[in-house]
Formats: C-alpha cells, structure tokens, sequence
C-alpha cells in the first residue's frame, strides 16, 4: 500500500543549518577503523581520486587478504575496505605506507580532496588542476592546525567544467576565464598560482571561527555565519597569507560527472554501486597504464594517452565483460545507495538487493535514486535526487525534493510496490 504523507518543506539537511556539534567526528580513516557488522572497515583518503597503478595494485593486495575482497568506491571519491579482520590495522597501516597512500600519518583523515577527474584529458577544463592537487595535498599535510579538520571537511578542484564545484564541498577553488582561480568561501578571484595556498587559508579561517565560536564544527554549513560574514574571515586570512585576492562573481555553470566511453585520451567506467570486485579491480589495474583516477560519481578514469583507437576499444570492451559499465544510458547510472545490511548494523534492509532487483525490473529511466538502510542516508549525492529510505516496518520511504518545490513524501509497506511508488511520485 502506498500512502502519501503531507510534507511541506525540503528535508531539514538541504535547508537549515544543523545543530552545533559538541564532539569531535568519528569519521572512520586509515588508523581508525569502525567496527561494521561485516568486520572492521577502512576509509583510504585518495586526494583527486588518483592512484597510481602500484597503488592501486596495493589496495586490491589489502582487499584481499586483509578484507572482503572488494573495493568500494566512496561519493568523494576515496576507497573503503570492509570486512577487515580483527586485529589487522597495523598491517594494513604498513602496506598502505609502502605504497605511499599515508604520506602524513596525522593528516590521512583530513585530505578529502575531490578533483575534475578528466582535468588535463579531454580539452575541456579552463586548466589541468593537477598541479592544485599535488600543492594542496603537500601544503595540508604539512600543516599542523589542519589535523583539527574533521574527517568530513571536502575541497574540491575544478577545472572550469563545472563537475567537483556542485558537490558542496566547503573549500571549492574554480578555474576562471582569466586564467585566475575563483574560491569560495570568500567569492574572490586569486592567482591560479596561489590556488592551494588559497584554500588552506580558507579551511584555517574555517577553523578559527569555530574555535572562537566555541564549536566543533565539521562543515563550513555548520557554522552559525552568514555567507557574507564567512567571507570577510576567508578575506581577512588571505591578506595576512599576502594573498592577493579580488572579489569576483561566481561562475556559473554545473554539470554532473565525466561521460563514459572513450573521452579524450581517457578511458571513463561506471561501477555500479561503487563496489569492485578483485576481478574488476585487477582489469581495470591492468587496463591502467600509470595511473587510474576514482571520482566522486562512482566512476573510474583511466588515462591512455598513448592508445589507438582500436586498442581502445579493446580495453572498453574487457572492461564491459568484467561488468563495469561503459556506454551512457545504463540505469546502473542514477542509482546508488548506501552498504545496507549485512554491513551495517542500523540498515533495516538490504538495500543493494532491493536496488538491483528494482533496476531490473526495467525501471530504465528517469530521476537519480539513492537507497538507503536508514534514515542517515549515509553517502547520498548532493543534488535533486529520490531518497528511497528503509523504515523498521520493513518497508520503504520515498522523499523526493526539487529546487523551489515542496518534498513529496511516499511510505511503501510491501518493497514490490517500489516501482509504482516511484511512478506516483515522479508524476
Ligand atoms: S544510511 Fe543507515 S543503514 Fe546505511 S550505512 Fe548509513 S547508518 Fe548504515
């Protein structure tokens, strides 16, 4: 049965800000793990997403024999391994350290950086924002206030598409026209040269206005400032940076993740829920000549220069058999969800199960879902999206909110009725 429920304004995290908080983040990492129901688990922050082929090789190697097997891709595009074995952090530590993956021991929780995944590849960036990211990663690490940084503030790099800039991060440096960086907080113009040194101060300026606000504040959201005052901090920090920074307007223009296929001189996959298997893992470390790069849409980028097209093709299509998806149009593409049961003791549902069984049920088009255990939607994509969330009953909740609508709200007692829920809630 499906039962409409009246709501009237979007779900308080798109619009409020939340409560102040007054404890440090729990947010898993390298050296910390959480203790899932499926094991211990491990968040490896992968700044930009990219990984070089030994690295990668290395991941897979520790998914293996310290963990399920599988690797799975985060929404910022970092890994996670799960079903580690008790007692296992201090090998896992040391594999990930050979590999060069724990560059600052004190900061591997805090360097949640995304990046424009095809930057440098396909000709459409304003710059390649490489250089930003090696100067970011080496200046947060090297940065002692910045281990106060809790394990959820994001950065992002864009290269001017418009693709890392509307996933919220709390840092986000843009490329400009003029051949500038905008950033914002701040909403000014500074000097593509300057961009890395830019955003660390606007992540300090974050941090000293929650020590003087007496919080412990994980988001820039969180803070009770106003847009404008948060500016004037982010300001006020770069001139004492001798920054040079102008105010400048914000670019426009958001576009969502990298297409698939071949693009440029990269070969672009999806992976359906972000979950590789070490078959999948080892094709695409075998496909990838130097390095791979894992983005925040759940997708991998594998550069290859230097491939012909018809090798190109080769690869795609080994990628393909290997059940990864590299043609546009597949459902696989706007559905994602959270690790449900078994892995998570509060998920009511398995809901990888009821995703796929949906998806193939030929619910081939239409808005974004994310499925969720519980009502935490842990890992749910910023943006205008269905959230299809478990409820104790067994069933489902459906909530759907669009820019300047009002959030439509469905309960589904019985999962088989997920189909004509979404049907009446779409229509
Ligand atoms: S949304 Fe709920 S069920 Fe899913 S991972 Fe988060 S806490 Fe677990």
């Amino acid at each position: 049965m499906l039962t409409a429920m009246p709501t009237a304004s979007p779900p308080p995290s798109s619009q409020a800000r939340p409560a102040p908080r007054d404890r440090g983040d729990a947010c898993p990492g390298t050296l910390r793990l959480h203790a899932a129901d499926d094991g211990a688990l491990a968040r490896i922050r992968i700044p930009g997403g990219v990984l070089t082929t030994r690295q990668a090789e290395a991941l897979g190697c520790a998914a293996r024999r310290l963990g399920d097997g599988d690797v799975h891709l985060t929404s910022r595009g970092n890994v996670q391994l799960r079903g580690l074995r008790a007692g296992c952090g201090a090998e896992l530590a040391e594999v990930l350290d050979t590999a060069g993956l724990l560059p600052s021991w004190d900061h591997e929780r805090v360097r949640n950086v995304v990046a424009s995944p095809l930057s440098g590849l396909d000709g459409v960036g304003r710059q390649d924002v490489r250089p930003w990211l090696t100067a970011l990663d080496t200046v947060l690490c090297a940065n002692e206030a910045a281990t106060e940084l809790s394990g959820r503030f994001l950065f992002a790099l864009d290269d001017g598409r418009g693709d890392v800039s509307g996933l919220g991060a709390d840092v986000t440096v843009r490329a400009i026209e003029d051949g500038g960086a905008w950033l914002t907080p701040g909403a000014v113009r500074v000097a593509a040269g300057d961009a890395a040194r830019a955003a660390l101060a606007a992540a300090e300026a974050f941090l000293e206005a929650a020590r003087s606000h007496g919080t412990k504040a994980w988001r820039v959201s969180e803070l009770a400032l106003s847009d404008e005052e948060m500016a004037h901090l982010v300001r006020r920090r770069l001139a004492a940076e001798r920054i040079d920074h102008q105010e400048h307007p914000e670019p426009t223009g958001v576009t969502g993740g990298p297409r698939l296929g071949l693009v440029g001189d990269a070969l672009s996959v999806h992976v359906p829920l972000g979950r590789l298997t070490p078959h999948q893992w080892e094709a695409l470390t075998q496909v990838a000549g130097i390095e791979m790069r894992l983005t925040p849409w759940r997708g991998v980028v594998v550069p290859t220069p230097d491939l012909t097209a018809e090798l190109a093709a080769a690869s795609l299509d080994r990628l393909a058999a290997a059940g990864l998806v590299t043609e546009p149009g597949s459902a696989w593409l706007r559905v994602g969800a959270c690790i449900g049961r078994p892995g998570c003791a509060k998920a009511h549902r398995d809901v990888r199960a009821d995703a796929a069984r949906t998806l193939d049920a030929g619910n081939s088009a239409g808005p974004s879902l994310y499925w969720s255990g519980c009502e935490r939607r842990c890992g749910r994509p910023h943006g205008e999206h269905i959230d299809i969330i478990a409820t104790p009953g067994g069933g489902y909740q459906l909530s759907a909110t669009a820019p300047g609508q009002n959030t439509r709200t469905l309960s589904v007692g019985d999962p088989s009725r997920i189909r004509a829920a979404l049907a009446a809630i779409t229509s």
